[in-house]
């Protein structure tokens, strides 16, 4: 873990990041890798008293590719791409009408530069070592206050802290943007979280029975 909050670089703005899941740890990197390290101060507050490595497969397509390297973690992320990223068209979707045991081919999507797959643990466990500032395990956020010239945040476990930026990355069901709402826009349909009725069935498929094609390709 980077130490952007040292004496020598005497830090000017405190960040708070509330949640450590993909999108913290990936906008503390970001924070790290694109600012002004001296003007930082970022804390990460997650509930979770680990960060564990759980879930099975995440894609990066194209276009955060670019965002991965900008941010500076293409090196340390390639060691697990057998086929890097290139410019040239790969397929990313096949579509076929699949209501039968073999199946029937559509269509082709193509998109130049491939998409990259990641067991999620090994993407996690990237971006916790390039996170930038510290990490509080166990701070669940509960409310904040905005001050006059800062916020003041309290946590389940007791203890406070403050910051000049709260940035909430709590995820799907967050309790920072509900609070935001709630005490700026408390009619907003938004408040509380609202099903939109839309599903998505995923399956696994086992890749001895994948034609060789598609093996380690996607
Ligand atoms: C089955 C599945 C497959 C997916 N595949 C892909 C894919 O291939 N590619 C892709 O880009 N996306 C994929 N997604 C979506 C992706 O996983 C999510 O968009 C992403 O995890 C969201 O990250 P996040 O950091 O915003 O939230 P989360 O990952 O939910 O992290 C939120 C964090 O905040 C913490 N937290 C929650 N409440 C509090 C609180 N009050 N105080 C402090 N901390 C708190 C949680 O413990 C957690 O660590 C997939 C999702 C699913 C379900």
């Amino acid at each position: 873990m980077k130490d952007c909050t040292s004496e020598q670089r005497r830090p000017k703005i405190r960040v708070a990041i509330i949640g450590a899941g993909i999108g913290g740890l990936s906008l503390s990197a970001a924070l790290g890798a694109l600012s002004n390290e001296d003007k930082l101060e970022i804390n990460i507050y997650e509930s979770a008293s680990v960060i564990a490595e759980v879930g099975t497969g995440i894609s990066l397509w194209p276009r955060t590719w670019e965002v991965v390297k900008a941010i500076n973690l293409e090196k340390s992320l390639l060691q697990f791409v057998s086929q890097p990223p290139d410019k040239s068209p790969h397929v990313v979707f096949q579509m076929r009408k699949g209501d039968q045991k073999e199946g029937i081919f559509v269509h082709n999507i193509l998109m130049e530069g491939r998409v990259v797959s990641f067991h999620r643990a090994d993407l996690q466990q990237t971006l916790l070592n390039h996170v930038c500032g510290s990490l509080h395990l166990n701070h669940r956020f509960s409310s904040f206050e905005e001050l006059d010239d800062e916020v003041n945040i309290r946590f389940d476990n007791g203890t406070t802290a403050k910051c000049d930026i709260l940035i909430g990355m709590d995820g799907i069901k967050s309790t920072l943007r509900k609070s935001v709402l709630q005490q700026n826009i408390p009619s907003s349909e938004s408040v509380n979280l609202v099903w939109s009725g839309t599903m998505v069935y995923r399956g696994l498929v086992g890749h001895l029975i994948m034609s060789p094609p598609w093996i380690k390709t996607r």
